[in-house]
């Protein structure tokens, strides 16, 4: 199925505006033009809510969390860019276990079970993409999902 990212992040983009006026952080997407790709269009769903559910779960009040789309070389990119805690760089290998949770966010009862980026590698993996990590703590973290570019259709 040919799915409309832009429209996808925009309709994610509108569930999670209220929670991040309450919470006191400044959300915002950019994504410069209509961006297709192949998918599961409830599966891609998934991917950012759970990538945002966490930008906004670790980032304290008056923080800002962007996402941004854009089309680069030969892949399509989605940005999930947060001013929060940040992770260890010991950590980064580990938080797509299932279960693992970094020690701070444990301590400050949270509530998740560890599960939220273990879905989103799979999830990212079954539409034959991959995610990257870029972190510092105390300043913040940014994910990157990294998906193929659409194939024309004479390729
Ligand atoms: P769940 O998503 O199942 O509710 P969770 O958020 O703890 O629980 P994951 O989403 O898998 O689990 O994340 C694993 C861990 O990685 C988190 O507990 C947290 O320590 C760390 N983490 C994830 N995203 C961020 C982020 N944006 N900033 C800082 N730490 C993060
Ligand atoms: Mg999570």
């Amino acid at each position: 199925e040919t799915i409309d990212l832009t429209h996808l992040l925009n309709e994610i983009a509108v569930m999670f505006q209220r929670k991040a006026e309450e919470k006191g952080i400044d959300f915002r997407l950019h994504v410069a033009k209509s961006i297709y790709m192949e998918g599961d269009a409830n599966r891609i769903k998934q991917i950012f809510i759970n990538l945002i559910t966490n930008a906004l779960t670790y980032t304290p009040k008056g923080g800002k969390v962007e996402v941004i789309a854009e089309e680069k070389d030969e892949e399509t990119l989605v940005h999930v860019k947060d001013t929060g805690i940040g992770i260890e760089e010991a950590e980064i290998p580990r938080i797509f276990e299932r279960f693992y949770r970094v020690d701070k966010a444990r301590s400050r009862h949270s509530g998740g079970t560890g599960l939220g980026l273990a879905i989103v590698k799979h999830l990212v993996e079954a539409h034959h993409g991959h995610i990257t990590v870029k972190s510092a703590v105390g300043k913040g973290t940014t994910f990157t999902v990294h998906f193929p570019k659409r194939m024309r259709p004479d390729e």
